[in-house]
Parts: structure tokens; C-alpha cells; sequence
């Protein structure tokens, strides 16, 4: 069990789409699911927008039993790979939930529970990445690491047992799981999460009136930040938290400004992957910048270097590769000794596959993800980020996602696809008038070569753009 996780304190709670357990009670459910689970391994969890699958999750890390959190929407081919690969030895699944036939709980008798000694090795769960760049890949996490990282966070947000944290994010990753619901429950603190996600859902949470009162910090990614922005008297509402949190994926600087302008708090952005957790974050009372995610946490290294790791200069311009050592990095992918050489280097560092530029005050700005975003174009390293941050400041614009593509001549050439605001419509005037912006407001060599018009961007359940399917 992580030390510290739930407090027997009967004003504290967790709630999922408002049902509500206090932490004695939460701990009586899951008490019973360790018990079920005596004598298993790796249970695999269908993680459902509900209160069984934090109590299921909870349950398997008193019994010691690593978790794997399966996505609730897995068609046949991905609940294949996370079955084969994974090779549970126990499934939980809520029994109100008919999704999948794969319900049932795999309990041989109902012994009393005994808190058994877990070593801080163990794997505490097989976390699988989002497959934004390939199959999901499962990251073997000890329960030292989910320890590390969520002291290092608490640490820089002043995260205490008094905050109350929604949010409304998929229970399978590390931002909703982990961060979402681990983190306030090990620190005796309360979570809201508020199912939907909606920005209706967001604002429920504010409501002054509501028992144990209103959340004080909000944990979302940057879609639901750019759908709050458009509800402004909804996003108002947010405006006496402690922390508004962002992350997952670059929040868009024309995002970053609205939620300050309507809320009067600077959105506090940290930047993390399944398989180093939590890596950098701007602090509680840090100054939080667009476009900047903060500084490494504690127990965290991090270093940018080339295409043969030698340094790159942490200058605030240079942009390099960025690696991360320390107590959150993973010990592996499961099955994978081939991808996890790949990811290290021979002194231990973990390759991140994003490119950044650091400060000399340690602070990130990520530029993206090297295989997608960094555009090598007639020579020039290009970041897509910036160029979207820019097009996203048109008034016509509503979501958009630059890439790079294969061009004899220029190596790869820019192309940006655009999804209009309503009340606009696509033409070649408009597409000039984007392109000359990119121009004025960063430089000639960044202005998109193509401007297509789409209907939407293919989008995983994290909100991140899947930009290789953009790709031809
Ligand atoms: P896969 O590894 O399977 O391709 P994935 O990298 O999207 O998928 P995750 O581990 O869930 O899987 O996501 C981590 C990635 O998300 C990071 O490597 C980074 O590219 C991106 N990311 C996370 N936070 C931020 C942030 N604040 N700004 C920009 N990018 C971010
Ligand atoms: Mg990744």
C-alpha cells in the first residue's frame, strides 16, 4: 500500500459522477478487494468513469497486486494487445457496466484481509502509453516511483490534505489515475471527479454549496481548457481555486491568456509521460509563462542533447533532445527489452522522444514531440507547436495541427490543417491571410506551404492530436 494513502478521517471523500465513498468507507471497500484478490499477481482493471475503479485500484495496492488499467473503449484488436501483453491473472470490472463481456471478478474465496508487505520495488501498475506514436507500449511503474512522483508534485503545488482536486479525465493514464486520484487520496485530501468532463461538469465542482465545499485545485487537458475558455460564465466560476492545472499536451498560448483573462489565475502547465511520470512542473509560487511547463521536480533530472547525446546548451533558445533520469523514470517496457534499450542511454537516462529548450533558470518550454512535431524544412528545425499557438490567434480559426510533409525538394514542407470556426468558410483568401500571419508573427521560413481546410482532427481520448494519421 502507498504509505500515507487514505486517512480514516470521515469528512475526506472520493466522488465519481456524485456518488461519493468517505476514506474509512472507501478503505472497507477495498479492503474486501484485496481480499479477493489474495494470492493473484497483475490484475487488469477496466477503468470505467466510476467509483469500483478506484476502489478496485485501491483495493489491488493494499493486496499487492500490480494494476493494469484497461480503457473502457478498447475495441477488439487493442483489448487483444492489452490482454496478450499483459497476461492478467485477474480481471476487475464494475458490474453495472456492460461494455464488455468480460465482467467478473476472478475470486476463489473470500478470505479476511491481511495487509501484506510490499516491496517498494514491486510494480505497482503496467501503465499503457497512449500509442500516439505507435502501439501502446506498457510501462512497468514501481510503487517507489508513483511515490517519488507524487511527492515531488506535492512539494511544488503546496499540495496538501486540505485540497480538493477535480477533475474529469479518463482513469486509465497517469494524469486522471495517478495525479487525479491517487494523489489527493495519499495526501487524506478529497477528489471530485466530475465524469463528463464538460464544462458544466468543471463549474459543478466550484458550486459553494456543495458538501466539503468547493474543489481548489482542477486538473484538465488542453481541450477542456480551450472548451472552457468558450464558456466564459462557466470558466468564471473556477476563479477562487488555488490551481488551475494543465497538461498532457502543449497548452495552446492563445488558451493559456483566456483562461487568465477570465479567471485572473495564471494556468499552472507541467509536462510528464507514462514512463517518467511527473517530470517537470511550474510551482505553486512559481510565475507561470504560456508556453512554458516549469522546472524539474524534485528527484528529477532532466538534460537536452543531440542526435548523438552530446549536450545541448540550456540557454533558453537551443533546442535538443530531452532526457530524464531519476526516482519517477520507469523500470521498463513489459515484453519490450527491445523498446526500452532503445529509450535508454547507456548512463541511465531515459529519451523522452520530445524536443525542448531549457533555460538557464531551469525553466522547459516543450517544443513537441521529435518523430511529428520538430519540421525539418529547407534546413530550418521548425517546432509545429508555435505555428499552431499562431494560427489559433486568428479569429477564424478554432483547433488546428501543422506537420511536416515528405518533400523532395525541401526535405519536408508545412502543412496546416485547419478547422474553421462556425460562420466561417474555407477559401483561398482566408487561407493566404493565415499564412501571411505566421509570417508577421514569426518568420517567412514558418509559413505553412498548404492550408487544408478539415472538419476535425483525429483526437485520442487524452485530447492529444494523432498526427501521424494526418500523415500520408
Ligand atoms: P506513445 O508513447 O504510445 O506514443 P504518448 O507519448 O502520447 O504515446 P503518454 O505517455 O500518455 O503517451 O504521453 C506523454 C507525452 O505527452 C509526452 O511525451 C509529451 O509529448 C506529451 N505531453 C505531456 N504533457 C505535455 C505538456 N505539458 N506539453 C506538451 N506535451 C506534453
Ligand atoms: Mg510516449
Amino acid at each position: 500500500m502507498l504509505p500515507g494513502l487514505l486517512t480514516a478521517d470521515p469528512t475526506r471523500f472520493v466522488e465519481v459522477a456524485g456518488r461519493r465513498l468517505t476514506h474509512p468507507e472507501l478503505l472497507g471497500a477495498a479492503a474486501q478487494v484485496a481480499a479477493d484478490l489474495e494470492g493473484k499477481n497483475r490484475v487488469a482493471v477496466l477503468a470505467t468513469m466510476t467509483l469500483e475503479t478506484v476502489v478496485g485500484v485501491v483495493g489491488a495496492l493494499l493486496a499487492g497486486v500490480s494494476v493494469v488499467p484497461v480503457p473502457p473503449d478498447s475495441g477488439t484488436r487493442e483489448l487483444e494487445h492489452f490482454l496478450t501483453d499483459a497476461a492478467p491473472d485477474a480481471w476487475l470490472a464494475s458490474a453495472g457496466d456492460d461494455t464488455l463481456p468480460l465482467i467478473s471478478v476472478d475470486v476463489d474465496a473470500r478470505a479476511p484481509f491481511v495487509e501484506k508487505q510490499v516491496g517498494q520495488d514491486d510494480v505497482a501498475f503496467v501503465l499503457y502509453t497512449s500509442g500516439t506514436t505507435g502501439l501502446p507500449k506498457g510501462v512497468l511503474m514501481s510503487r517507489r516511483s508513483v511515490q517519488a512522483g507524487l511527492d515531488g508534485l506535492a512539494a511544488a503545488w503546496d499540495w496538501t490534505g486540505d485540497d480538493t482536486v477535480a477533475h474529469g479525465l479518463p482513469l486509465f493514464h497517469v494524469h486522471g489515475l495517478i495525479l487525479g486520484c491517487l494523489g489527493p487520496l495519499r495526501l487524506g485530501g478529497n477528489v471530485v471527479h466530475v465524469a463528463k468532463g464538460t464544462p458544466e461538469a468543471y463549474a459543478s465542482a466550484a458550486d459553494p454549496e456543495r458538501e466539503g465545499g468547493p474543489a481548489t485545485m482542477y486538473f484538465a487537458v488542453p481541450t477542456i481548457w480551450s472548451r472552457l475558455v468558450e464558456r466564459p460564465e462557466l470558466l468564471s466560476q473556477l476563479s477562487n481555486a488555488r490551481l488551475l492545472v494543465s497538461g498532457s499536451a502543449a497548452l495552446p498560448v492563445p488558451v493559456f491568456d483566456k483562461v487568465r483573462e477570465i479567471t485572473g489565475l495564471e494556468p499552472v502547465e507541467r509536462y510528464g509521460m507514462s514512463e517518467t511520470l511527473i517530470t517537470v512542473a511550474t510551482r505553486a509560487d512559481g510565475h507561470p509563462q504560456a508556453g512554458w511547463v516549469g522546472i524539474p521536480i524534485e528527484g528529477v533530472e532532466t538534460r537536452l542533447v543531440d542526435e548523438n547525446d552530446a549536450p545541448v546548451v540550456h540557454d533558453g533558445e537551443s533546442v535538443g533532445n530531452l532526457q530524464v533520469r531519476g526516482a519517477t523514470t520507469f523500470d521498463g517496457y513489459l515484453n519490450r527489452p527491445d523498446a526500452t534499450a532503445e529509450a535508454t542511454t547507456p548512463d541511465g537516462w531515459f529519451r523522452t522522444g520530445d524536443v525542448a529548450v531549457i533555460a538557464p533558470d531551469g525553466r522547459h518550454r516543450i517544443v513537441g514531440r521529435e518523430s511529428v512535431d520538430l519540421i525539418k524544412s529547407a534546413g530550418w528545425r521548425i517546432g509545429a507547436g508555435e505555428i499552431e499557438s499562431t494560427l489559433l490567434g486568428h479569429p477564424a480559426v478554432a483547433e488546428c495541427a501543422v506537420v511536416g510533409e515528405p518533400d523532395a525538394d525541401l526535405g519536408q514542407r508545412i502543412v496546416a490543417h485547419v478547422v474553421l470556426r462556425e460562420g466561417f468558410t474555407g477559401s483561398d483568401d482566408l487561407a493566404t491571410e493565415l499564412v501571411a500571419l505566421v509570417g508577421s508573427e514569426l518568420s517567412a521560413h514558418k509559413r505553412p506551404r498548404e492550408v487544408r481546410w478539415a472538419t476535425g482532427l483525429p483526437r485520442n481520448e487524452m485530447g492529444k492530436v494523432q498526427k501521424k494519421r494526418l500523415l500520408p
